[in-house]
């Protein structure tokens, strides 16, 4: 082997070794609070991101990501660590299971659960036995107001679902929604039950809110956890011109993310497949 080669090689260990060593693999879960607020979390699992907002006199919960894994003991523990306030409420982003399944655990504890129409119409017809169906819904719009926080619920229109809430904090000038504004180019994974000529209006009506940062349901590239208006505004570029047309063909194909997984979780499926 020449001297040449075996330089070679020794170089490209090291740079792989100094690549693995630059992006270890990220813990299971993490809690962030959000910069330059006193109060806003992002509760990450996997690659599943909710939001939950600490005030004196209890806390607003979003998403409990538990679907076929514990991690709604994990985002109550974590929230424990950060307050001993009850959890009053747990506010569903949308209709799709990987984000809403597994809140049995805040529902054990009394929260109560808030969701589009849609969503808990969605919920209530296929009876999956791991998610807590809604005891409040929403409309066009509501706020929850607890410990002087407030937490609008807007519904701005069929993007990715028909049910998905923007939540907004007015203070704070945060919004978190899931699934439908990607921190990123065209969210293809995200196509799934859209809702094509509705999305653009739905972007207007956000990108005309008052808020700065946007927390996603998904970290972005490089684990990025919020985006700006910006991220909003690019994507409503791309889908005027030619992510748009990509997306508009895509369409015909998708297929229903919660029904998919139901698919895969056995008996359930088939009593999904007869109630949707
Ligand atoms: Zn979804």
């Amino acid at each position: 082997m020449s001297r040449a080669l075996v330089a070679g090689m020794l170089i490209t260990a090291a740079l792989t070794a100094t690549a693995q060593a630059q992006a270890p693999a990220p813990p299971p879960f993490a809690t962030t609070k959000v910069e330059g607020t006193e109060n806003v979390y992002i509760f990450r699992f996997g690659g599943h991101q909710s939001m939950f907002i600490v005030t004196p006199q209890g806390v607003i919960a979003t998403d409990p990501i538990g679907l076929r894994r514990p991690a709604a003991k994990a985002y109550i523990e974590e929230i424990q660590k950060v307050t001993k306030a009850p959890i009053k409420y747990v506010i569903y982003s949308h209709s799709h299971f990987d984000h809403i399944a597994g809140g049995k655990p805040f529902k054990d504890a009394g929260a109560v659960f808030v969701a589009h129409r849609n969503a808990k119409a969605r919920i209530d017809a296929l009876k999956a036995p791991d998610v807590v169906s809604p005891d409040q819904v929403v409309d066009g719009k509501r706020n929850i107001t607890l410990g002087g926080t407030t937490l609008e619920l807007n519904y701005v229109g069929k993007n990715h679902s028909d049910s998905t809430l923007v939540m907004r904090l007015p203070k704070e000038k945060i919004i978190f929604t899931v699934d439908w504004i990607p921190l990123q180019g065209v969210q293809f994974r995200g196509m799934a039950d859209n809702y094509l000529p509705d999305i653009e209006d739905g972007l207007k009506k956000v990108i005309a809110m008052d808020w700065e940062k946007l927390i996603p349901g998904h970290p972005g590239p490089g684990g990025r956890q919020t985006g700006t208006k910006d991220d909003a505004r690019a994507y409503s570029v791309k889908l005027t011109d030619e992510g748009w047309r990509v997306l508009k063909a895509a369409d015909p194909l998708a297929k229903r993310v919660d029904d998919k997984i139901l698919a895969a979780q056995g008996p359930s499926a088939e009593v999904a497949a007869q109630a949707s």
